[in-house]
Parts: structure tokens; C-alpha cells; sequence
């Protein structure tokens, strides 16, 4: 068998995604996965424009478009990955709320993104089951949802050539080399490390930080929600630093349940249930959603998002491993900017021109940290 062109490690969806789009650009895959059930099988699948900074903004918006695209595909190939977009109704508590939706319209409206204001008898008309006295949401229309797990599998699986799966759990990088615990040994024209939280364990010098999130699902009901809901002080919540915090995120799924988030706490690998976080997570969903209380938790479970220092992704060659390509620390925005960082692996390690500014994610930003 030939070596393969580029060896990735980590099946979750991004190692999924920059698989298929080098196979798309005629590369030969083989992807290494250790099957630990990564951020991808514990996370929400929102595919959400954010727009914090500027980067984050033209990493998602691009990756909306591509999931846009893949959506037929993925729909009559394998409708379990569910994709669905229902648009994201950002929900203003009070005045000072609604004015940030304001100027988030304005800004997602300059980069050409579909969006409305909508005032509170609209919201209550469009979401009756949001409690009255709301003062509003932007609605944010293009936005949506997936289930990751089923949508790396099918990028694994339809690519335009076949990618090579294996198994087996990684150990050490040897320029291009990968030894697996097994014993085996691979080898490829370059590696590509996709293996989110656990990629410290090769490259220990990457300033990735496991953030906690806790979610729950609950049974089926007959009150229908049509958007995923987020209140607005989430983006707040989603970038402290420090401390637990939670925050309103209830996404409809096709069965009827209500899948909620989110909270968040650092420096803790412990992925048993901490009752007191989820209990003030489920506290503030009901505030929002007082018909939460007939509903049963069914599931809860947590999941490590892979937070890096300014809160985007690294995505390029290794600034000091000739052979080393990463593609990591996507943080709480994974499955939503896959694609796009797929994009930017193909043009890195192809040399072809990226179709957005790789500057902002460079591995080289972090250079102090290689150097130490
Ligand atoms: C609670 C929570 C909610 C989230 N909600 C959303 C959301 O709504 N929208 C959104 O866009 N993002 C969300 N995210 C973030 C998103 O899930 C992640 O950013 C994304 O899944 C990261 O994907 P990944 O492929 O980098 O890592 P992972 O999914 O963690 O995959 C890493 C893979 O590497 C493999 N691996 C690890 N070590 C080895 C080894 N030694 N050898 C071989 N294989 C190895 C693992 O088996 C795993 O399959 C959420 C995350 C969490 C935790």
C-alpha cells in the first residue's frame, strides 16, 4: 500500500473536514482516530455566525456558505446528520440587550449576512414559548444545526476519493511518522494534527485550555420551538476566562426534545455532571422557557471545548516541525467552522492561495509559547 499523501489525526469533525476536502483536492488521506468521543460527539451542532472579532466572523460566515452547499448532499446521503436551517433568534432581555442586537445587526448586515430586529410582539408571535416581557431578538436567518457526529461521518465517508479510516490511537509524531500505541507505524507526505483537547499530548507547548461544558436533553413535548434560542448575554458568557458561567441555548431537535446549554468552567478534565452547574444552567433555561419546567432531563452529559488565549483557532504548519500541519483549539465554535478551516489546511499545506486571511490563526501568533 502507498504511503498516503497526508496522515490526520482526530476523526471529530475537523480532522473529518480538512480529510475530505484534501481528498477533494486529490490528496490521499488516512485518518488515525482513538475513538475517545471528542468534543464533537458531546457538543450542540449550532452553526452559528458569531462575530466577536473579525476573524471569527470570516471563518464562520465562510463555513455557513459551505454547509449551505453540503446540505442537499447530506440530506439525500444520510439524512441523520439532520441538517436543519432554523436561524438563530438572539434574545434581548432588556433594553441595554436589545440595543447590542442592534449593533450586532448592523455588523453581521455590513458582511452581507441575512438579519432582522424583531420587537417583542414579534418574538412572542414567532417563539410563544419564550416568557412574556422579553424585549426583542435579532433573528439571524442563515444559521443552523447539524449533528456532528453523523455530519464527520459522512465527510469521512463521501469524499471524492476514498479516505482510509483506521482505528487506532496515536502516540508520537516523528517528522513524518506516526507511531500508534499498537505498534503500528505510519507513514505520509505530511501529518495533520486534528485531535482537539488531546493534541497537547504531541505538542505540549500548544496553549490549548480544556473550558467544561455541561448540556442535557430533555423528552419530547408538545410546545414547538422554531429557531435555536441564545439570550444575549452568552457572548459574554462564552468569553470569560475565568470563573463557571452559564447561559440561556435551547436548540428544538427534529424529535421534539429540546437540547440545552450552556455553561462553562476551566481547568477541570473531570467530565462527571457537576449538579450545581447544570442545576443553575437548567434555572436560567427556565427563565426563559417557563414550559421547561413540564419537561424531564432525559440525558445530561458535559463535553472539553479546546479554548486557546484569544479565542481562535490554530490552524497552519508548525512552526517548528517541518512536516506538522494543526488544526486545533476551535474552542465552543467547532462544528460550525470546520469547513473554512478545512479550507485554510488544503491552501497551507498545498501552497495554493487561502480563500481567507490565515493571519489570525497562525500558529506562529503563539511563538513565545514554542520558544519556552
Ligand atoms: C458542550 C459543548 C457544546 C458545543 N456546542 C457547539 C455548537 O453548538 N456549535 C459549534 O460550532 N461548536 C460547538 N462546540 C464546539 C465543537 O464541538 C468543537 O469545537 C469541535 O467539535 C472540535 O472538533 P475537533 O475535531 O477539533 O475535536 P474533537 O471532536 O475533540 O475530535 C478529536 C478527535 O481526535 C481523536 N484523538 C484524540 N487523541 C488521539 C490520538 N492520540 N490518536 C488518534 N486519535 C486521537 C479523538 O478520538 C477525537 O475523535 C461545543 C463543544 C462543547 C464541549
Amino acid at each position: 500500500m502507498h504511503n498516503p499523501d497526508v496522515i490526520v489525526i482526530g476523526a471529530g469533525i475537523v480532522g473529518a473536514a480538512c480529510a475530505h476536502a484534501l481528498a477533494h483536492v486529490g490528496q490521499s488521506v488516512l485518518v488515525l482516530d482513538a475513538r475517545l468521543g471528542g468534543a464533537t460527539h458531546a457538543g450542540m451542532g449550532h452553526l452559528v455566525v458569531m462575530d466577536d472579532n473579525p476573524a471569527e466572523l470570516a471563518l464562520s460566515q465562510a463555513s455557513l456558505a459551505q454547509w449551505h452547499a453540503w446540505a442537499p448532499r447530506m440530506a439525500a446521503e444520510a439524512p441523520h446528520t439532520a441538517f436543519h436551517a432554523c436561524g438563530t433568534l438572539w434574545v434581548a432581555a432588556d433594553a441595554e440587550e436589545m440595543q447590542e442586537a442592534e449593533h450586532k445587526r448592523q455588523r453581521l448586515q455590513a458582511h452581507g449576512i441575512a438579519c432582522e430586529l424583531l420587537g417583542a410582539a414579534q418574538l412572542a408571535a414567532l417563539e410563544p414559548v419564550l416568557r412574556p416581557g422579553l424585549h426583542g431578538a435579532l433573528r439571524v436567518c442563515g444559521d443552523g444545526m447539524v449533528y456532528a457526529p453523523s455530519a464527520a461521518e459522512w465527510l469521512l465517508g463521501h469524499a471524492a476519493r476514498p479516505i482510509r479510516v483506521e482505528a487506532r490511537r496515536a502516540c508520537r509524531i516523528d517528522g513524518r511518522r506516526v507511531h500508534c500505541e499498537d505498534g503500528s507505524v505510519h507513514e505520509g507526505g505530511a501529518v495533520l494534527l486534528a485531535a482537539g483537547i488531546h493534541a497537547t499530548q504531541f505538542c505540549p507547548e500548544l496553549p490549548l485550555r480544556p473550558k467544561k461544558g455541561h448540556l442535557a436533553i430533555t423528552d419530547r413535548g408538545s410546545a414547538t420551538v422554531h429557531h435555536q434560542l441564545v439570550e444575549l448575554g452568552y457572548v459574554k458568557n462564552a468569553h470569560q476566562t475565568e470563573g463557571t458561567s452559564v447561559a440561556f441555548n435551547l436548540q428544538p431537535r427534529p424529535t421534539g426534545q429540546w437540547l440545552l446549554g450552556s455553561s462553562r468552567q476551566f481547568d477541570t478534565l473531570d467530565p462527571a455532571v457537576d449538579n450545581a452547574v447544570l442545576a443553575r444552567m437548567l434555572r436560567r433555561a427556565m427563565e426563559y422557557v417557563p414550559a421547561l419546567a413540564d419537561r424531564n432531563a432525559i440525558r445530561t452529559w458535559t463535553g472539553f471545548r479546546a479554548a486557546t488565549p484569544d479565542g481562535l483557532p490554530i490552524i497552519g504548519r508548525h512552526p517548528e516541525h517541518a512536516h506538522l500541519w494543526l488544526a486545533v483549539g476551535h474552542e465552543g465554535l467547532g462544528v460550525t467552522t470546520a469547513p473554512a478551516t478545512a479550507d485554510l489546511v488544503v491552501a497551507s499545506l498545498l501552497g495554493t492561495a487561502p480563500p481567507t486571511d490565515p493571519a489570525p490563526y497562525a500558529p506562529t501568533r503563539f511563538a513565545q509559547e514554542y520558544a519556552a
